[in-house]
Order: C-alpha cells, then structure tokens, then sequence
C-alpha cells in the first residue's frame, strides 16, 4: 500500500486542506468537528466507532450539480449509501434514483418516488428481479447484452430499455469497463436484435468509471453516443434519453478534477452533439458526488505495538527512541469503513487527530483493523505523533460505499452514525 499521509497533513491550519463541497469542515473547519465528535463522546458511554453525518452537505452538493449542470437531471446511486435519512433527503430535493436491485427500488418507492424517477441501472439482471420491476412498473432499465434482452423479451416485454456501451476512455480510479458495457463495434448488432424482438430501447448510458480523473472521457464518450444515436435512427429507433452515469468527485482538493471542469466537458459537449431543440432527456447516475463529503468516521486506538530495531532483551535505557515504529490497531477497518479503500482503491483516506499533538515528534506507523484477518491493514505506512490506546482519530470524506459494506466478520460492532442538519 503506498504511502498515504504525512504528518503535515495533520497539523495543517484548520482551512487549508479542506475543499470547498465539504461544506461542514470546510466552513467551521476541524475545530468544529472536534467539538461535535468530542460532545458525541461526551453522551455516551458506547466506544463503537461513529460517523457524524451532515444531511446540509448533501443538500448543497445538490444545489451545487444543478446550478452547474442544469440540464443533466442527477439519478442518485442508491448503491453508495442506502442509509433511510440520506435517501429520503435526495428524493425530498426532487432527484431521480439508479436502483440495482428491486430491493433498492422498492426502497426508494416506498418514500413516494414515483417510477418516472428511477432507472433499474443494472445490465445483468436476476430475472426474479425483472418481474418485480414488471410488478411495480419501474420500467426504464439497462442492458449490454443479447441473453439480457431474450430476458426482458419474456418477462418484461414493454420495457423501456437503456443500452449501457463501454467508453473508450476509462482514467478513473475504479474502472468498470470488465463487467459491463457494450463495446462500440457490437452497438449496431446489438440493437438490431433488440428491433428483431420488437423491443423498445430509448437511449443509451455509460459510466466512465468511480472518480473520474479526466473530464475528456465524459466528452469522448458523449460524442460516440451521438454517433450511436445517428445509427440506431437507421434501424428505426429514435432515442431520447442520454444516461451519462457516474464518476463524479465526491470530495474536492487542489489536486483533483474538480465537478466545474467535468460540467464545463459536458456542457459543450451537450451543446454540441445533442443541442437542447432535440428534446432529448439527459440524466447522470452520481454516487459518491452526493455522499462522500458529507460523512466523517471517528475511530478510537484500541490497541498497539511498539517495534524497536534493538533486541527486545536490551536494556531499556540504552535504546534508541527515534528509531521505533508503531502499529495501532482501530476499532475500524477492513470489513467495516475502509473495505473500498483497502480493496479497491488501494489508498488510506486521510486522518486526523482529535486531540492536537502538534509539538510532539511524529513515528513511522500502520494503521490495522480490529479483526483476526491479518490483511485486515488500513495503510502500511503514515507519520503520526505517538498515540495512546483509547485516542480518537476522525476521517472525513467518509460517505460513499461506506455504510453499505460494513460488516460484523469477527463480531465486531459497526459504526453509529449520528445525523446533523
Ligand atoms: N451507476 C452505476 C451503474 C454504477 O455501477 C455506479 C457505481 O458503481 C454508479 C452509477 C455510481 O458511481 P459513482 O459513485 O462513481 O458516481
């Protein structure tokens, strides 16, 4: 695992690594969010790790998309965060929903979306699945194969149907391009099977990938689609539905493509290939844009090693403490917030103290997980003060594919989250 944080990272002025959709940290700064999770700490007794969940967050990120994208009507990914109050707060601001399952649509109906609001996103479905969508009537859904359309032909036949294709340009940090999406030179075939079966497809959608890390690929991609558009027309389908999926930042740093530049990308390339005379609905699936940001984990140190290079046997007063490394285990880790981070994107988020140790020397230290599973390792390598058991260290920007994964493997608990607003 590379190499994740540096101490300077920690001691930063309270302004200065914050961005500017993390609207809670970054208004009041850290120090507001140590007092929150201190007084959290103050009410009770239970050491579980915590997530301070701020629902204003989620709201802004909403207001921020729809003054800079106004005509791409976000479909938030139920996938990244299912939590009730979250779900609720993005249906309340009139958004749409990518569900993947019908437990996820059932879901987000059960808070009185109605069905024109949710794309079923999911090109290999459980045909199960498919007659609940039948049953419910949610009937704008994806494909990328033909065995998916035999399915939909059997069990859902008036489907509207969304072919998924597979962007040219994948610079993301998860890519997905393996399991799904048409490949540009099968379109043509696939849609005129999808005709010989008399179905009817109303658009196409792409996903360029989990955090996008160059806007060129919504453009690129937004151009294929034209030319997909023009072809599909010859064989008689007349589109109207743009689905430009997910990959949006869900934090914002210096270093990071910020969402003003992607809606810059796709706003000309709006313009350009589907001019708004065209009547043609474009919708995005965004999921960590709408969550990320908004969630912060506290974590407590619940055990350590200290290693030292001399034998353990030396005597204590001739060992040299500059030279140790410590190892501090979490309440929290692999099979509970950091699954993602640790399997996938292979890079610890940032951490920080909640108790200042700016003037103390800072050690070569990992991060573990609480759990009996020995690659259960946050990160391998990041520079702290020494830490005691029982300190609290807390990680913003801990919102997305988070909560949905968390797991009890070894009976330990999972986090709390406590919402503000
Ligand atoms: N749409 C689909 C079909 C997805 O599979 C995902 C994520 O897995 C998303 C949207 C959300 O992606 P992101 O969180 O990168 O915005």
């Amino acid at each position: 695992m590379r190499k994740t944080m540096k101490t300077e990272r920690l001691h930063v002025t309270e302004d200065a690594y914050v961005t500017a959709s993390e609207k809670f940290v970054a208004k009041r700064g850290h120090q507001a969010m140590r007092h929150l999770i201190k007084d959290k700490l103050q009410q009770g007794d239970d050491m579980r790790p915590f997530y301070i969940a701020n629902l204003d967050d989620i709201v802004n990120k909403h207001k921020h998309w729809v003054k800079l994208m106004p005509r791409v009507k976000p479909f938030y990914a139920v996938k990244c965060n299912n939590t009730e109050p979250v779900v609720k707060t993005i249906a309340a601001l009139g958004a749409g929903f990518d569900c993947a399952s019908s437990a996820e649509f059932q879901q987000v109906l059960k808070y009185g979306v109605e069905t024109d609001r949710i794309i079923y996103a999911q090109t290999c479905k459980d045909p199960e699945e498919i007659k609940h969508a039948s049953e419910r009537g949610v009937d704008l859904m994806t494909f990328d194969n033909e065995d998916e359309l035999v399915k939909i032909k059997h069990l859902y036949p008036h489907a509207r149907l969304v072919l998924r294709i597979l962007p040219q340009v994948q610079k993301a940090v998860l890519k997905m391009g393996k399991k799904f999406g048409c490949a540009i030179k099968n379109c043509k075939g696939l849609l005129l099977k999808a005709k010989e079966l008399e179905l009817n497809v109303v658009g196409i959608s792409f996903h360029v990938g989990s955090s996008c890390l160059d806007a060129f690929a919504y453009e690129h991609t937004i151009s294929l689609c034209r030319g997909i558009f023009d072809m599909a027309k010859t064989i008689g389908y007349n589109f109207n539905l743009l689905d430009i999926g997910g990959g949006f930042p869900g934090f914002e740093t210096e270093e990071k493509l910020s969402l003003s530049e992607i809606a810059k990308a796709i706003n000309n390339s709006l313009e350009k290939y589907f001019p708004e005379g065209e009547n043609v609905k474009v919708i995005a699936e965004p999921g960590r844009y709408y969550v990320q940001s908004a969630f912060t984990l506290a974590v407590r140190v619940i055990a350590r090693r200290v290693e030292r290079p001399d034998s353990y046997h030396d005597d204590p007063s001739d060992r040299d403490d500059a030279q140790k490394t410590f190892m501090y285990y979490l309440n929290d880790g692999l099979h509970g917030s950091f699954y993602v981070h640790i399997v996938f994107e292979k890079h610890a988020p940032d951490f920080y103290l909640l108790e200042n140790k700016d003037s103390m020397p800072v050690f070569q230290s990992s991060l573990w997980g609480p759990t009996c599973n020995p690659f259960d390792c946050i990160t391998q390598e990041i520079e702290l003060p020494e830490l005691d058991i029982g300190d609290w260290l807390y990680v913003p920007n801990m919102g997305a594919y988070t909560t949905v994964l968390l797991s009890s493997f070894n009976g330990i608990p999972t986090p709390k989250i406590h919402w503000i607003a």
